[in-house]
């Protein structure tokens, strides 16, 4: 069923706190956590509890757990005290896309390229 936890999903184990994650923020539909590879002071991973591979497919099937992850990507960057910061959702592995569990990437707290690589 849509959005049900695969058994073979690293980001449905950290929902399920059966791999470890350093979490910011938790709420009834959504975890985020520090990225374990950080591309910038802050670098938080925002992802919906409930499993999509990516975030158009997560907008197309529920679209009020899209605007979920964007309301928390901007809670992450007022309590990181970010004036500026740059969401990302890899989509696809030709850009960049590793974890096929939907996630967006909260960047800030140091100058930021444009375009990014
Ligand atoms: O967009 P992409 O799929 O590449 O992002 C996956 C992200 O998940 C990476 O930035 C990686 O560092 C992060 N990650 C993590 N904790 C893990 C495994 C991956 O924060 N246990």
């Amino acid at each position: 069923m849509a959005g049900e936890p695969q058994d073979d999903c690293l980001f449905c184990k950290i929902v399920a706190k059966h791999v470890p994650a350093t979490i910011v923020r938790e709420t009834e539909t959504t975890v985020a956590f520090r990225d374990i590879n950080p591309q910038a002071p802050t670098h938080v991973l925002v992802i919906p509890k409930a499993h999509y591979k990516d975030a158009a497919t997560l907008a197309a099937a529920e679209p009020a757990l899209a605007a979920d992850i964007l309301r928390e990507a901007q809670t992450v960057a007022d309590e990181d005290k970010l004036e500026s910061y740059r969401v990302v959702f890899n989509t696809g592995a030709g850009a960049g896309q590793t974890v096929f569990h939907a996630h967006a990437h909260v960047l800030g707290g140091r100058g930021l390229q444009w375009p990014p690589g």
